[in-house]
């Protein structure tokens, strides 16, 4: 059965969609950390970041030194955290989020509750920053 990263990236679930390239799709998450809080994915499915093969890991980590720049034009911050967690979704992901103090990239505080027209300007305003 496909994740449920696979179904966004597919199309069958809908997302606020950042960009995608090949290989690699970025959408905001849902229950965000910090406004801006978006997911990095490759399209192939596989569950642990690091058994990704070199090109595609690399591919996604250049994917996000492409989206994260956007992402601090766009929500006024200090910087961009990146996380790799994956004890909900077993499709390989990277966090960006943006961070002001460490406690900004503490996962175990309580999410955002966005709406959606949040979530719209907040997806327009980074794809707009993108290079
Ligand atoms: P992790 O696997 O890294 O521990 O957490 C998975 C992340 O995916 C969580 O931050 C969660 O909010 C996000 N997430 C889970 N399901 C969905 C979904 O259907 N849509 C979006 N946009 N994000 C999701």
């Amino acid at each position: 059965m496909d994740s449920i990263f696979t179904r966004i990236i597919k199309g069958e679930i809908p997302s606020y969609k950042i960009a995608e390239n090949d290989c690699c799709f970025a959408f905001l998450d849902i229950n965000p950390l910090a406004k801006g809080h978006t997911l990095l994915v490759p399209k192939k499915e596989v569950d642990y970041l690091f058994d990704l093969d070199n090109a595609l890991y690399t591919e996604l980590m250049l994917f996000a030194k492409k989206i994260a720049p956007a992402i601090e034009k766009t929500v006024p911050c200090e910087r961009i955290g990146m996380a790799v967690l994956g004890l909900e979704v077993p499709h390989a992901h990277i966090h960006l989020v943006p961070i002001r103090s460490i406690a900004d990239l503490d996962f175990s505080k309580p999410k955002l509750k966005l709406c959606e027209s949040e979530f719209s300007a907040l997806a327009a305003g980074i794809r707009a920053n993108l290079d």
